[in-house]
């Protein structure tokens, strides 16, 4: 919580230089930086909100966790970014048509380098930090952070060029430039909370799993099939068919499943939960045809 609390409040330090510089200069470009610091805040705000709520407890409302909820704050974070970016690339285009009037560049690129160097150790240290944790929420924040600190930089590069060269029209073309730069991390953010709001397979896990599942079942002489897993946040929910000599024990069975499943919890470096359906191999065809399609 310590992160994405830190990340809230250098949202805020950012809001107020960034736009203190629009305030000097007049530039579209630092607009354009200074609007989506406004996005961004909302945008921490609902992932702290999220981060809070996704370590509640199970209840009996919601009975698989709250983890879920990390989806919806990626895919608000991306919307809001969208619309941050339409609004930019619009006033844009407009001050190119009815030209540009801008002031005191030398103070704006300062006070823009300054938000670029902050958001890009903030980015890198957030980043660090959830994969160390393994919090998706954490990782696209600090992925945000570090798309506004490129941005940023690039308005001190366009900036720099409008000042050196004199001529105005630069500064918007550099806004329309970074406001591509933000449409493209939005769209991500959305892309990735679709996926995982529609449980979306990852082909790395499920290799992980098969990989173990094979090795497993074979050396003790098993099967399994109707393998399925999802995603909620960082928990990973797993399912199979395991199938076992007829005939066994009971108190067998569960232990041999209980064994698979803890091997598959100790190789998978998420927390898991298991459910295994256990069948009998010999006569497994004539069985509950309906899920064996
Ligand atoms: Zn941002
Ligand atoms: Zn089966
Ligand atoms: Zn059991």
């Amino acid at each position: 919580m310590f992160a994405i609390r830190l990340s809230f409040a250098f949202g805020v330090v950012m809001l107020i230089i960034k736009w203190y510089a629009y305030y000097l200069t007049g530039s579209s470009a630092i607009l354009s930086d200074a609007v989506e610091s406004i996005i961004h805040i909302i945008g921490v705000g609902f992932a702290v909100f999220s981060m809070w709520y996704s370590f509640q407890p199970a209840d009996e409302e919601h009975t698989y966790g709250h983890q879920k909820i990390s989806y919806f704050s990626a895919g608000f974070e991306g919307a809001l970014i969208i619309l941050a970016a339409v609004y930019i690339i619009y006033i844009s285009i407009k001050r190119l048509i009815v030209g540009v009037e801008i002031s005191n560049l030398d103070q704006g690129v300062l006070f823009t380098f300054i938000a670029s160097v902050i958001n890009l150790i903030l980015g890198v240290y957030l980043v660090w930090k959830g994969k160390k944790t393994n919090s998706i929420i954490l990782v696209a924040n600090g992925k945000h952070v570090l798309t506004d600190s490129w941005t940023s930089f690039g308005v001190v590069g366009g900036l720099l060029l409008t000042w050196l060269s004199g001529w105005h029209p630069f500064d918007p073309i550099v806004a329309i430039a970074a406001a591509l730069n933000i449409l493209w991390s939005g769209g991500k953010l959305v892309r990735q909370s679709i996926g995982g709001l529609m449980d979306e397979g990852d082909k790395n896990l499920a290799g992980s799993i098969k990989k173990i599942l094979d090795k497993e079942t074979l050396s003790k002489g098993l099967e399994y099939h109707l393998l399925r897993f999802r995603k909620s946040g960082n928990i990973v929910w797993i399912e199979f068919h395991l199938l076992l000599p007829k005939g066994i024990l009971l108190e067998d069975a569960h232990k041999i499943a209980t064994e698979l499943e803890s091997t598959i919890k100790n190789n998978l470096n998420s927390q898991v939960n298991i459910i295994t359906h256990l069948e009998p191999l010999e006569i497994h065809d004539e069985l509950h045809t309906e899920l064996h399609k």
